[in-house]
């Protein structure tokens, strides 16, 4: 199958606006005679249902958990990029587009990509506009902080609890709709399929997870919002919810899936503690504009510190390697994510982790409590001041911006960060990897979309930070309502879809089929014993570093621990309550076939690119050498044994991103 971006043609900047003007509508009136289901509620699919209701449509909207505002876009912390120039510190369209696209090491699709970055500044407005509270200066003027990878200070945030403020919005504009009947939602349901009648997808099937009924619910299109698929590593950043099942289907029934490999390593999570941990949590990226990241320069002192006869304070100035300003001069600690990450693995590797895995290093605030301790004391007319009194000023303005991460940390470590350094160490965190769409968002089966972190096409292999929520609101609020309607312009005379045809009726046979076999195969091992093996396969041979080989084993051992996981998976309970173990069951299960193309992506891309860091591409000095660019979309309709993937490769050309366009055709 050819795949066409349908990437309107003009330059770049007009691409947006001329689309937009030329795009066949829906009335308003016929509107009301057009269904959509919304899979998710996170923020991608919390802003699309509110606006698609707001216009109109009669939305459906699902989410497993209890409550929207439960969505795992509740866990973003540091910020959300937009191109709005506050700071008048140069920034624009064209940079943050130019960041973004460099951000996602030129693997992105320049073209929705200048369209995020146009539509970034509204975004803003929107969630002003909604009560959202982002952190204003000292004038009452929204506040900027920076992130990694980029020269201007562009990240608007509400303390270290920017998604679940944003999805607060979100989520009432989503009540608004509720309240009116406009969107219907269904609270702990999940999707299991899609279903698909003349081509075109119109409806689901879902399992309401409280009674364990199956649905089916039909629509002129269904949208697919569901996430990102990080916890394929068992140990990820993600909610322990988050999962591919949605994206997954799709897949299967056609849709092709692109970059699965794509994942990014975020450099400041708290290290993982042991064996029995089943998550990992996030320290935020905007930690690093104050906190130094470093580890002793001399072995000995490592092994003091993990003995404890050592304390990290005790080591002065001289005893400490700051490797990331010591490395990279220009940016420092502000790094991207990617080198941040490779850094402190390298230094880790090397011997010099801190803790009693050796995977830790130091993310440390005491040179800004002392910075900003100054300054206070300036501002306070206090002469003088003693050392301790101008600690205790620097974590006063620390507390504000942070105050919350710190407490985490406290919480999770039991260890108080305002007097001993913070320990941190990568983990998996966020997929760029997904199903792929067109320029419509659309997926290679009509009707259906994809958006938020659930498709590919925004970041690339992304090295950055605060862009997933601009995404995923960019999607649901400014992209999506436009381009979905050029497609439901054609529905306005078809009427209700009837769930009582031979297409829903197999798709739901397929889901109880699947369900009965999970309760009745009595096996002898858990569900979380697979996903824990398969976790350990992926981080090792598919994680920050890969090489041929280990890739290799990777193939062969997800393919057999899958065949086990059929012969002895064991899901207690029944089908007809509330049933954890089975609906875990059934996203394992999609993790392991995921995994498997996962590994075979990584594979055939000989290439480091973003947090992947191909081994057969080191260069002397240990960095990895960026190659020519692949892009890779699967064809694997699943039927039994994967087929081969296809894979289109391209030749990039680095410089002059504005005058080209790529195509997938
Ligand atoms: C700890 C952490 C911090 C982060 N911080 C930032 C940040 O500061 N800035 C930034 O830009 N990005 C950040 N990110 C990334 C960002 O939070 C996510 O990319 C983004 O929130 C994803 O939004 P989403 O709407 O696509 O998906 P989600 O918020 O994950 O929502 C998925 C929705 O789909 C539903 N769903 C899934 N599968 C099914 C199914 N089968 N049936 C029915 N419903 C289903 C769920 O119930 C949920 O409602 C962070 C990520 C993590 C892990």
């Amino acid at each position: 199958m050819a795949l066409d971006s349908k990437v309107p043609q003009g330059p770049i900047k007009d691409k947006w606006t001329d689309y937009k003007n030329k795009i066949d509508l829906v009335n308003p009136a016929n509107k009301r005679h057009i269904d959509v289901i919304v899979v998710g509620t996170g923020l991608a699919g919390g802003s699309a249902a509110a606006t698609l209701a707001e216009l109109g449509y009669n939305v459906k909207a699902f989410a497993y958990q209890d409550s929207p505002r439960r969505a795992h876009s509740i866990a973003a912390q540091g910020g959300i990029n937009a191109a709005k120039n506050y700071q008048g510190d140069g920034d624009s369209t064209y940079r943050l587009f130019y960041d973004t696209v460099k951000g996602g090491d030129y693997r992105s699709r320049e073209a929705n990509v200048y369209r995020l970055a146009e539509v970034s500044a509204n975004i803003i407005d929107q969630c002003v506009a909604q009560g959202v509270p982002f952190a204003r200066d000292y004038g009452g003027l929204l506040d900027n902080r920076s992130f990694g990878g980029v020269l201007v200070s562009r990240t608007f945030y509400a303390k270290g609890q920017t998604g679940q403020q944003l999805l607060l919005g979100a989520y009432s504009a989503m009540n608004r709709q509720i309240a009116r009947g406009k969107i219907e939602m269904f609270n702990r349901h999940e999707m299991l399929d899609v279903v698909i009648v003349d081509g075109k997808a119109r409806g689901i099937i879902a399992r309401n997870l409280v009674t364990g009924e199956i649905e089916r619910h039909s629509a002129h299109a269904v949208v697919i919002a569901s996430g990102g698929y990080g916890n394929v590593y068992f140990l990820s950043t993600n909610a322990m919810g988050s999962n591919v099942t949605a994206g997954w289907k799709v897949h299967k029934k056609g849709a092709y899936f692109a970059n699965p490999c794509y994942t990014q390593i975020h450099p400041t999570c708290i290290p993982r503690s042991g064996d029995y941990q089943s998550k990992l949590t996030l320290m935020s990226e905007s930690l690093r504009n104050d906190g130094r990241i470093w580890v002793p320069k001399n072995l000995e002192d490592v092994k003091a510190i993990k003995e404890g006869s050592k304390r990290p304070t005790e080591l002065t100035e001289e005893q400490r390697d700051y490797f990331l300003e010591r490395r990279y001069p220009a940016f420092g600690n502000l790094v991207p994510r990617d080198v941040a990450s490779r850094a402190a693995k390298e230094r880790c590797d090397a011997g010099y982790g801190v803790n009693a895995t050796g995977e830790a290093v130091y993310l440390d605030f005491s040179a800004s409590f002392e910075r900003y301790g100054k300054e206070q004391a300036k501002i306070q007319n206090i002469s003088n001041p003693s050392e301790a009194k101008i600690k205790e000023l620097g974590q006063g303005i620390v507390k504000a911006k942070y105050g919350n991460l710190f407490q985490i940390y406290e919480k999770i470590i039991d260890e108080n960060p305002y007097e001993t350094p913070m320990m941190i160490y990568p983990a998996v965190h966020y997929t760029m990897g997904g199903v792929w769409v067109d320029y419509n968002l659309m997926t290679t089966i009509p009707g259906c979309y994809c958006i938020g972190e659930a498709n590919f096409s925004d970041h690339g292999a992304n090295r950055l930070g605060a862009s997933a929520l601009m995404q995923g609101l960019a999607d649901g609020y400014f992209v999506l309502p436009y381009t979905i309607g050029d497609y439901l312009s054609d529905d306005i005379r078809t009427g209700k879809i009837s769930t009582q045809t031979p297409e829903f009726e197999a798709a739901e046979k397929d889901v109880t089929d699947r369900i009965a076999f999970f309760i009745n195969n009595k096996g002898t091992r858990s569900v979380d014993y697979y996903h824990k093996i398969l976790g350990k396969i992926m981080w090792d041979k598919c994680g920050m570093s890969r090489n041929e080989a280990g890739l290799k084993e990777a193939i062969e051992e997800i393919s057999a621990l899958r065949k086990d996981f059929w012969q002895n998976v064991n899901v207690p309970g029944t089908e007809t309550e509330y049933n954890e173990q089975l609906a875990k069951a059934g996203r394992v299960a999609d993790f392991l076939e995921l995994g498997e193309l996962f590994a075979k992506d990584a594979l055939v891309r000989e290439e480091s690119a973003g947090g992947h860091f191909r081994e057969e591409h080191q260069t002397e000095d240990g960095e990895a050498k960026r190659i020519k660019e692949f892009q890779f979309v699967s064809a694997w309709e699943y039927k039994g044994e994967p087929k081969d993937a296809v894979l289109h490769k391209e030749e990039l050309v680095y410089e002059n991103i504005e005058v080209k366009e790529r195509s997938y055709k």
